[in-house]
């Protein structure tokens, strides 16, 4: 079988000097699907985009088309495109957004136009100053070519859309933290229920929340066909994905991988195997908050949305992280949940106190001056942020994040207990008196 077209990275394969550019995107078919869109009409897009079977790629998978069927009647509505890209080892959404804005642009006015909103956001991560500027000219390049703005193209459909830089949080990638953001509060998860945002969202108007990579794909699929989507791949997760792979590989960076390959395929063929002819140890199968995958276990198991769940982890934001059999696990796990004890908003006891008192165990051991009750405290802890420490995450606290940090803990203690009886053994040769006061 031939190999399935490139979707997403295609332009700026075949044009790496300019694809970010209108004139790029013209001269290579882009626009037409707007074209094509204004006369379908929204419910036939729907309909495509339904075909396509496209899942969401911000880390929840649900099927765009199903999601955009949620959307509350009422209007005034919105579009929030989350650009928030802030996930530990995740740098797809910065690749698509500074080298091919244009396909975003023309995704949102596709996907605004299915959901008769009138107004749409990108909201893009503080630290990504280079995507902005590059969406920003992307979108004043769009309006004056009369893709944006009142009338499009003779259409008698109106569209405004704004570009948002974010302050920096990472908790504002979470969908109702992002839209308290825009409305200029602080970046804090909202309560679900009552409200979720595709009923009351931004400025508490019906609001749909879709990832960039997620609406790239929609140019693609009004040219091509819902059908010839979900003809790629997997018929669960079909399409191409963008995968960000780093860590202790030979050739780390950003793939567009149809699912369905293996890990060993995907770690040792496309990322170019480990580096110094190495020991693969273990890999983050999909963002730091996904649980680690081991060799023994997952190494020939495949590379899909329904393998990697029933395998009891996610595929999350598409980052894999790979550690070499030099990596001290211990110290891995460290480096995760100090990223998100240092993310936590602060409203949810079990998260603000348990993440940062799991780093600070970590920590501990780190430094020599692990303990006996160390293991049992740190399941302890993460019990209380995740009950039962189970997967899926059961949740004590208002959003993810809190859970997200336990996913490194219980991947820590359930596949290297070696290492950690290791650190709590070299803790109890230190004495007491010098030892680190946690
Ligand atoms: Fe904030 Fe953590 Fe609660 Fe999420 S889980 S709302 S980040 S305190």
């Amino acid at each position: 079988m031939s190999e399935p077209p490139l979707i997403l990275t295609a332009r700026m394969h075949a044009h790496p000097e300019t694809s970010h550019t209108i004139a790029t995107f013209e001269a290579t078919g882009g626009y037409t699907a707007l074209r094509t869109a204004l006369d379908m009409g929204r419910e036939a897009i729907v309909e495509e985009v339904k075909a396509a079977n496209l899942r969401g790629r911000g880390g929840a998978g649900f099927p765009a088309g199903v999601k955009w069927g949620f959307l509350a009647p009422a209007r005034p509505a919105y579009l929030v495109v989350n650009g928030d890209e802030s996930e530990p080892g995740t740098f797809k959404d910065r690749q698509l957004m500074e080298r091919d804005p244009h396909q975003l642009v023309e995704g949102t006015i596709i996907s605004s136009l299915a959901n008769e909103v009138n107004h749409a956001f990108i909201y893009i991560r503080g630290e990504y100053p280079k995507p902005a500027r590059r969406v920003q000219a992307a979108v004043d390049e769009a309006y004056s070519a009369g893709y944006l703005g009142t009338n499009i193209l003779g259409s008698g459909y109106d569209l405004e859309l704004t570009v948002h830089l974010g302050g920096g949080a990472y908790i504002c990638g979470e969908e109702t933290a992002l839209l308290n953001s825009l409305e200029g509060r602080r970046g804090e998860p909202r309560l679900k229920p009552p409200f979720f945002p595709a009923v009351r969202g931004l400025y508490m108007a019906p609001t749909i929340v879709n990832n960039i990579e997620t609406l790239c794909n929609i140019a693609w699929i009004i040219n091509n066909g819902g059908n010839a989507y979900s003809a790629i791949g997997p018929e669960d997760s079909p399409g191409r994905r963008m995968c960000s792979i780093s860590g202790h590989v030979n050739r780390p960076g950003n793939y567009e991988i149809v699912e369905g390959i293996t890990w060993r395929e995907l770690i040792y063929e496309v990322a170019g195997g480990i580096r110094d002819g190495n020991e693969l140890k273990a890999w983050v199968p999909g963002g730091a908050s996904a649980p680690w995958f081991v060799p023994g276990e997952h190494l020939d198991t495949e590379v899909t949305k329904a393998a990697i769940d029933s395998n009891g982890s996610m595929t999350g934001s598409g980052a894999v992280i790979v550690m070499d059999h030099t990596t001290d696990m211990v110290a891995a796990a460290e480096r995760l949940v100090r990223f998100f004890a240092h993310e936590s908003c602060g409203q949810c006891t079990p998260c603000r106190e348990g993440t940062t008192w799991l780093d600070m165990i970590l920590r501990r051991m780190l430094a020599g001056h692990g303990r006996a009750t160390d293991p049992d405290v740190l399941y302890d802890v993460s019990d209380n942020i995740s009950p039962g420490v189970t997967w899926p995450p059961k949740m004590t606290t208002i959003c993810p994040l809190g859970p997200s940090a336990v996913s490194p803990v219980a991947s820590l203690l359930k596949h290297f207990p070696e290492e950690v009886a290791a650190a709590v053994e070299r803790g109890t040769q230190v004495p007491v008196s010098i030892g680190m006061r946690v």
